[in-house]
């Protein structure tokens, strides 16, 4: 069986998970300059009123389905 290991330069040597448990998880990587101005850009946009947020489809009416279904049929037997 192919086992897939993380080397690791601490006592254990190795590890099944892909990263060390005994040593500090790395720092997150810093913002870069564009990042950090195409966040600017995008809040003034935002701010001038130019960007518009989509927002997400609302399914939930999509749940009511079912139930309706189910009475469709019962109504049908009677
Ligand atoms: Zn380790």
């Amino acid at each position: 069986m192919t086992q897939y290991r993380y080397v690791c330069t601490c006592a254990m040597g190795w590890h099944d998970i892909p990263y060390c448990p005994y040593r500090r998880r790395p720092e997150p990587r810093p913002i870069t300059p564009g990042e950090m101005r195409t966040m600017r850009h995008l809040r003034e946009l935002e701010r001038a009123g130019q960007l518009t947020v989509a927002r997400p489809l609302d399914l939930r009416w999509l749940w009511l389905v079912p139930p309706a279904v189910v009475i469709f049929f019962l109504l049908m037997l009677l």
